[in-house]
Order: C-alpha cells, then structure tokens, then sequence
C-alpha cells in the first residue's frame, strides 16, 4: 500500500476537486498557531504541541519516528495554499498546516477527520516490511452516524 495513495497532507487542487479542497480548508487546517496566533490553543511555551507548522517536503518517509513524515509540497514544487481570515489579518496557509487526513473520509463526512499511518513494529522494535496500520486519531463524526461508534474519537 501506498501511504500517499490513502492519506494526504496536503491542500488539494481547487479545481480538480472543489468538494475535497472546501472540506480540507474548512476542517483540516491545525491553527494557525506560532507567530501567526500565540493564543492558539495548542500553543505552550511559545511553541506549538502538535508540532505545526510542519516541514514541507517532496515525498512521504517512513523510518525514525512511527509515524511518517507526509508529502507536503512547497508551493513552487505543486503544492496549493489558500488564504483565512483571522481576527485581524489575511493569512496565506500552505501545506505547512494541513493535519493529514483521508481523502475518501473527508469528503464522506465533512468533518474533522485525522487519519494517520503507523508503522508496525515488533518485540524487538524493527519495522515490519510492508507493515502498517491506518489509524483514526481524531474524528468529528455526525452524531447521528452511528454505524462505527468507536470512530466516534473526539479531539
Ligand atoms: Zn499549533
């Protein structure tokens, strides 16, 4: 399986996909947080604890940590940014502040959604070939969406 090909972490062409792209922009963007808003929330110490803004970079890794770090492409490589509004500033957003999310969940449910890979690992701690799971770290799931109640994870 293909990381990229289930999980994206990035901003999506507004042309393409319009649906997807005014989900991702309303949902999937963490903060903006740092400079940009030091009363964000997530902000502790002068610095942000989910880690944001994230690298960007031309290709998923895997390794080193569990988790991988996502293709998120800089805007002279491809990748898109769009613009918020906060309280008293326009600010551009890149893939920088996307949260990874899926695709097909996204645009399912409309909703915030964090879905990520995690590598499998075994006793010993080595990466297992070809091992890994998606998981489901946070999901804003309609309440009446009773199918799977333990997707029902709250941020
Ligand atoms: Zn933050």
């Amino acid at each position: 399986m293909k990381i990229d090909d289930v999980i994206s972490a990035e901003l999506p062409n507004t042309i393409e996909d319009p649906i997807l792209f005014e989900t991702v922009r309303k949902h999937m963007v963490h903060g903006p947080c740092g400079e940009l808003n030091l009363n964000s929330p997530c902000m502790k110490d002068g610095k942000c604890t989910k880690r944001y803004p994230c690298e960007l970079i031309h290709e998923t890794q895997t390794g080193g940590d569990a988790y991988p770090l996502y293709k998120r492409r800089k805007p002279d490589e491809g990748g898109y940014i769009t613009t918020l509004k906060m309280s008293n500033a326009v600010v551009d957003i890149d893939n920088r502040w996307i949260v990874p999310y899926s695709p097909l969940l996204s645009k399912m449910f409309d909703a915030h959604i964090n879905v990520e890979y995690k590598t499998l690992r075994d006793f010993q701690g080595n990466d297992q070939p070809m091992g890994g799971a998606l998981i489901l770290l946070a999901g804003d799931f309609p309440s009446n969406f009773a199918g799977y109640p333990a997707f029902n994870a709250r941020r």
